[in-house]
């Protein structure tokens, strides 16, 4: 077995195509996702009938009484962690600058930023070398929005993406001597149903021609990436932050 994942936001989209590729490699993996029980419960029978371990848990990533939940029920499980996929993730409503409001802030805030910084330090409690841990790997999907900034449609996004790239710069140092590596990917416009989620359903074809590769990406080529860091294949490298976006 290569492992323990956590893959949060596992139900559709990059999460699931991450927890595919990693039941598939051997990790023993537990998904979580927000409201698609159907969703999950779809990727845990892939993933097992494939002959791997699975499970899938409902947490809402706003509260941290979930995701305290969450890492509870994976060390009763699976057993000890090894791996952290921070990818839960919401646009929230687009719209300019102008009508933005604090909910709206507070709920991005709360899921994109709070969220991982929460799932960060319980996968610290389990992995760290100086915890008794064996340690790990952690990945955080942040979004190329972080420097390309979201104007028009979602800068209080890309500023979540921002903050999620610091965290995995900081996080990375301030772990580098304590067994775990933590590194982000980074998306660029990728064919998932997030755009449509978002009230935005021909994003993809109306954006796609200004990517320089001129496509939009598969949540499996960023899955690819994903897994790649989190493998012994990457072992020295902590603190990336690698756009998987066709050259955007
Ligand atoms: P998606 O298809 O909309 O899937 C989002 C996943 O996150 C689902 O599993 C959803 O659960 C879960 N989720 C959303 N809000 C949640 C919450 N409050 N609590 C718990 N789970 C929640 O999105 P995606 O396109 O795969 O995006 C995944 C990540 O990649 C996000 O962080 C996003 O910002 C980032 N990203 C995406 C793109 C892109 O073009 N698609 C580009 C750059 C970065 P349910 O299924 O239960 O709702």
């Amino acid at each position: 077995m290569q492992g323990v994942m956590i893959v949060t936001g596992g139900s559709q989209g990059i999460g699931a195509a991450v927890a595919r590729l990693a039941g598939a490699r051997g990790y023993a993996v537990a998904l979580t996702y927000q409201s698609n029980a159907a969703l999950a419960d779809a990727v845990v029978a892939d993933i097992t009938a494939g002959g791997g371990r699975a499970i899938a848990i409902q947490a809402e990533m706003a509260e941290e009484a979930a995701i305290l939940r969450v890492f509870d029920q994976v060390d009763r499980a699976l057993g000890r962690l090894t791996a952290l996929v921070n990818n839960a993730g919401t646009p929230g409503p687009t719209g300019r600058l102008d009508t933005v409001t604090a909910e709206v802030l507070d709920r991005v805030l709360a899921i994109n930023v709070r969220a991982p910084f929460l799932t960060t330090r319980e996968a610290i409690a389990r992995m760290a070398t100086d915890r008794g841990g064996a340690g790990g790997a952690i990945v955080n999907v942040s979004s190329r929005a972080s420097e390309l900034g979201g104007a028009g449609e979602w800068v209080h996004y890309a500023a979540t993406k921002g903050a999620l790239d610091s965290l995995t710069v900081g996080a990375a140092k301030e772990l580098a001597l304590r067994g775990i590596r933590v590194n982000a990917v980074s998306p660029g416009l990728i064919e998932t149903d997030l755009h449509a989620r978002a009230g935005l359903p021909d994003r993809i074809a109306r954006m796609q021609g200004g990517v320089p590769m001129g496509r939009a990406g598969s949540a499996a080529e960023v899955a690819e990436a994903v897994l790649w860091l989190l493998s012994d294949q990457a072992s020295y490298i902590t603190g990336s932050i690698i756009p998987v976006s066709g050259g955007r």
